[in-house]
């Protein structure tokens, strides 16, 4: 039996992924600290959820811990490490850099030293879009220049990626970096835009949108991006960055409005500036993941909020 840690296990993905993982037979061990970034109930609750699985063991603790990663490799043994613990998102990174630096940059070389170590070689690697920051060119190809980052969020994503190569140049890691595209679903985050406009629509609260609803983004169902982590995991040789999107972009008001479809009822909209940080596009180009991951994404949005939501029991 494969047998996996999971850093970030009660976050958003990390849960969804470790249900995944579980029912698919692996043996996961989770790693989260329960950090504060939202309501730490949800991540408990999500992490209960798991406990039912006999293969299932949450560990928490922290990733910038040393002591606890050689303590915990030493015990567990794990195949592979599917690296999800992270301070996300791109606004509150620009009121706290030195916290993102210091989970985002420092956790990720705690992690790969300890792995040294412990003489575990192989990683995954969750690596974001906001790398590209303003690319210009569309679809974004994990072949483009990635020198531009506009917050310190994807500052610290492509710090990431850049201390993985070192690691498997120095030490044979195998290691896939995972671009991931606005990731949606069950248990999506509470601050991120279709969870907190789902949210405030049924209760018939504002919701508010930056810049001219003109900005577009390529939305990608979770359980796609799950697909395509254990597509990954099955793959994973040498150094690779692969972008896990949908390959299709909406605008922010369509978004707006494929939710009032979904919900059955009209958002109340403010509008605001856009903020800085944010970018204008996001559009992934999967040929490369297609390649060699047999990725294929099977959720156009309409489908992935009607699933999101009646999950969640809003519709
Ligand atoms: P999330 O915040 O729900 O999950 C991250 C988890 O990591 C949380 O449970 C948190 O408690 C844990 N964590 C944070 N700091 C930690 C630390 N120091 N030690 C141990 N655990 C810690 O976020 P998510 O949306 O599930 O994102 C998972 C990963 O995917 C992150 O690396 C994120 O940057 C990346 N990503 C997400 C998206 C998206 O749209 N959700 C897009 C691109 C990349």
């Amino acid at each position: 039996m494969k047998k996996v840690l999971i850093t970030g296990a009660a976050g958003f993905i990390g849960s969804n992924l470790a249900a995944r993982m579980l029912t698919e037979g692996y043996r996961v061990t989770g790693l989260d600290n329960f950090d504060d970034f939202y309501d730490p109930r949800i991540k408990r609750k999500a992490a209960e959820k798991l406990a039912s699985f006999p293969d299932f063991m949450m560990i928490e603790g922290d990733i910038r811990d040393p002591e606890l990663l050689d303590d915990l490799f030493r015990k567990e043994k794990p195949d592979m490490v599917i690296h999800l613990a992270a301070r996300a998102g791109v606004r509150p990174s620009i009121a706290d850099p030195q916290l993102y630096y210091n989970v985002n940059v420092t956790g990720t070389l705690t992690l790969l030293e300890a792995m040294r170590k412990a003489e575990i070689r192989q990683l995954l690697f969750a690596s974001s879009s906001s790398v590209y920051g303003n690319n210009k060119k569309v679809p974004f190809s994990e072949n483009d220049p990635v020198d531009n980052p506009i917050s310190p969020y994807a500052a610290t994503k492509k710090a990431g990626e850049l201390l993985c190569h070192t690691y498997h140049h120095l030490h044979q890691f195998n290691i896939f970096c995972l671009r991931f595209f606005t990731v949606y679903g069950p248990g999506q985050r509470p601050e991120m835009a279709i969870q907190q406009f789902g949210r405030k629509i049924m209760k018939g609260e504002p919701i508010t949108l930056f810049g001219d609803g003109k900005t577009r983004r390529d939305y990608t169902f979770v359980d796609d991006i799950t697909a395509g982590i254990m597509a990954a995991s099955d793959k994973l040789k040498g150094y690779e960055i692969l972008n896990l999107g949908n390959s299709d972009t909406i605008s922010l008001i369509d978004l707006v409005h494929n939710i009032e479809e979904t919900l059955g009822k009209k958002a109340v909209i403010e509008w605001q500036p856009m903020q800085p940080g944010d970018v204008e596009i996001t559009f992934a180009d999967i040929s490369k993941a297609g390649l060699l991951l047999g990725y294929h994404p099977g959720y156009p949005v309409d489908k992935g909020l009607k699933k999101m939501f009646t999950d969640q029991g809003m519709c």
